[in-house]
Parts: C-alpha cells; structure tokens; sequence
C-alpha cells in the first residue's frame, strides 16, 4: 500500500445468491485509491462495477477480502460504524439521481448536509449555486430535467463535504452535451474541494478525463494504466 493510500480493496471476492443462482460479481479484486486521485473504473455491463463501487464504501461487505479505508478495516466494522464512516468521508452519486421526490432541490440538499453533521462551510444555496441551480432550489425533482436533478445530486453528495465521492455511471442517463457538462462540473468541484474520485462508467469520453483507469470484465481487474 502506497503512503498516500486512501481506499485499498485487498483481494475481494463479492457472490450474490447460492446454488445454481450464484453469481461471482466481484473475484479477487485488489486496487489502491490514492489521496487526490481521480480514478475511472472502466468496463462493460454486468463487470462488477457497482459492486466495487458498493464494497468501497462500505454498503455491502465483500464474500471475502478486506477494504481498508483511510488505513482501517471498512469491511469489518459494524453496520453503524460503516454508516459513520459514509457520514465522514465518503459520499455517492448513482446514475439516476436518486433525489427524495417529495423534497425540493434546496431540501434534498439540506437533509443531506444535516445527516452527515453539516461539516461543509456551504450553505445548500451556495451548494446550489456551485452547481449552477440556484434559481432551482423550490423546485421538486420531478420537475427538473435529468441534467438538472444529477446537479442537485453533485451539490447532495458535496454538501456532505466527502473526502471521497463514488459515482456510479453519473452520465448514464444523459444525453452527450448534458453528460459533458456534468463531467466539467465534477472537475470544476474537484478542483475547488479536492476531493478523491472514483467513476465507475462504461464511456470513454469519462474515462478519457480522469487521471487513471481501472479495467474491470467479469468481475476481474484486467488493466489498471496511468495517463500523463
Ligand atoms: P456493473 O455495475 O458493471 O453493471 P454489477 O456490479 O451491477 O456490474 O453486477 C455484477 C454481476 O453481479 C452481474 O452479473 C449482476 O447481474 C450481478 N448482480 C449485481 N447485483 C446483484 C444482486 N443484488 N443479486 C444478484 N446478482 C447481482
Ligand atoms: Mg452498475
């Protein structure tokens, strides 16, 4: 492990179901996540993706193997200890934006501050400024555009001032100038809060603007290369 090791998954395998329904999703996984880095987990559908994404942080417990996290085990804390850890450090966007429905733009944000105890200097206006939605902030994520409601879900996931954010094919439901500005977004608050990111992704343009990729096919690491 590197000094700078942030994330290490040593040797993970992850199984759903038993018997003749039993699915390797994970197989011997090992990959280190540097403070700072910016890391594209690349790869086709059904690869393991979201189940990497998942056992880093810490929202399922790898079948075998460990993750450590800022150099402790995640994998075999309890599940308050793991929802603490999430709380202090690690922060998620899924690919549908996930926004409680019956909540405005300016609430999902709120709550999500609230729960991980409000450790960002952002007010959720600011958050929403930054993403360049405040003129949103009463609106109900039914009404917003896809683009729109996966800007609310960046300003969510920052406002939980997260040394880590994890996103799970955040352009996935996007259109392709939608997708391109949402992934100047996430550089542009990469850039002003220096958090560590990880995107899972099956599209190269993602993978083409992070600092390194991670290749992952049936559930095995196939290449891990560096960008100059
Ligand atoms: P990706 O995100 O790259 O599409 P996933 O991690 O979602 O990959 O899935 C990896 C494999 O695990 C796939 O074969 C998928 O069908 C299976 N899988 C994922 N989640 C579950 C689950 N909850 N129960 C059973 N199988 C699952
Ligand atoms: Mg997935």
């Amino acid at each position: 492990m590197s000094m700078e090791g942030l994330m290490e998954v040593r040797d993970v395998t992850v199984t759903y179901g038993s018997g003749e329904s039993r699915v390797v999703a994970l197989d011997h996984v090992s990959l280190t996540v540097d403070r700072g880095d910016s890391v594209a987990l690349w790869g086709r559908s059904g690869s393991g993706k979201t189940t990497a994404l998942h056992v880093m942080g810490g929202l399922i417990v790898p079948t075998a193997g460990v993750v450590n996290w800022d150099r402790k085990p995640l994998s075999s804390l309890d599940a308050r200890a793991r929802s603490h850890a999430r709380a202090h450090g690690i922060a998620y966007v899924f690919q549908g934006a996930n926004l409680l429905p019956t909540l405005t733009a300016f609430e999902n944000v709120s709550f999500a501050r609230h729960v991980s105890r409000g450790e960002t200097r952002f007010s959720p206006t600011d958050l929403l400024e930054l993403v360049g939605l405040a003129n949103k902030a009463d609106s109900l994520p039914g009404e917003l555009s896809g683009g729109e409601a996966q800007r609310v879900a960046l300003a969510r996931a920052v406002a939980q001032a997260p040394r880590v954010l994890l996103c799970d094919e955040p352009t996935g439901h996007l259109d392709s100038d939608t997708s391109e500005r949402i992934l100047d977004l996430i550089e542009a608050l990469r850039r002003e809060l220096g958090f560590t990111l990880v995107i899972a992704t099956h599209d190269t343009n993602v993978v083409a603007r992070v600092d390194r990729e991670i290749e992952i096919l049936d559930g095995r690491i196939v290449r891990q290369g560096a960008f100059a």
